[in-house]
Formats: C-alpha cells, sequence, structure tokens
C-alpha cells in the first residue's frame, strides 16, 4: 500500500502570515509578493520526497517542488525589476 500524500505540515501553513490589504484607487485585495513567495517556497519544501519511496514518486515530487521554488524566483525577479523601475523616475 503506497501513501502518496506531500509531507507540507498543513497546520504550518495555516499558521503563516498573510497580511492582506484594498488598494485605495481600485478597491482590489492584495498580499505582498514576499508572502506569496514564502507560501510557495514553505509549499516546495514539503514536496522533497513521497512517503511510499518509489524513485518515479521521488522525482515528481521534485519536480513539483522545483516549478513551486521556479514560480517563487520569477515572482522575486518580477517585483526587483517594478522595485528598480519606480525607484529610478528615468526607467
Ligand atoms: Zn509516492
Amino acid at each position: 500500500m503506497s501513501d502518496h500524500r506531500p509531507h507540507t505540515d498543513p497546520d504550518g501553513l495555516r499558521s503563516m502570515p498573510m497580511p492582506v490589504s484594498r488598494d485605495i484607487l481600485s478597491g482590489d485585495l492584495m498580499i505582498p509578493a514576499s508572502a506569496v513567495t514564502t507560501l510557495l517556497r514553505a509549499i516546495a519544501a514539503g514536496w522533497t520526497a513521497c512517503p511510499c519511496d518509489r524513485s518515479d514518486c521521488h522525482r515528481t515530487a521534485a519536480r513539483y517542488a522545483a516549478s513551486l521554488t521556479a514560480y517563487a524566483d520569477q515572482l522575486d525577479i518580477g517585483c526587483i525589476a517594478a522595485a528598480g523601475q519606480a525607484a529610478d523616475p528615468a526607467g
């Protein structure tokens, strides 16, 4: 019998701060990008292996973790670029 559940602790994820604010002009709800990247990396950290101990499951879990980490990295890169443009009036 195989157990293919991820290792991510749902209680740990629930305890992560997710500060929500509202944009004054648009009224859109917003959360800081850093909260999203922290969440993605926490989920990825739980997908480093599968408890069933099958090598194909380990590879699949590793691919999911790599994808989540890549999304977090892309978000960081986008935020760094946007922060640079905001700091440089000529940019
Ligand atoms: Zn598995």
